[in-house]
């Protein structure tokens, strides 16, 4: 089987009910595939590299996906 590329990995997602947009994720997004705008986190799902920086950098753990 060949191994997961980000195109094969689960996107990534964020639980909006969670979230209290501190920023902490958009903070450190390389690609800047998180944006906050107007009271509304989203991810980007193409420029997402799936790095999966951003899912321990949430204090509330809203971030999911990512991983098979
Ligand atoms: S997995 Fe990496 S590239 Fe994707 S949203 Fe999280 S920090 Fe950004
Ligand atoms: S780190 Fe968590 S709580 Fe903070 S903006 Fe990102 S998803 Fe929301």
């Amino acid at each position: 089987m060949a191994p997961p590329t980000p195109e094969t990995l689960p996107p990534i997602e964020i639980d909006r009910a969670l979230c209290d947009l501190c920023g902490a994720c958009v903070a450190l997004c390389a690609p800047d595939s998180i944006q906050i705008s107007h009271a509304l986190i989203r991810v980007d799902h193409a420029s997402c590299t799936r790095c999966m920086k951003c899912l321990p950098a949430c204090p509330v753990t809203a971030i999911s996906g990512g991983v098979q």
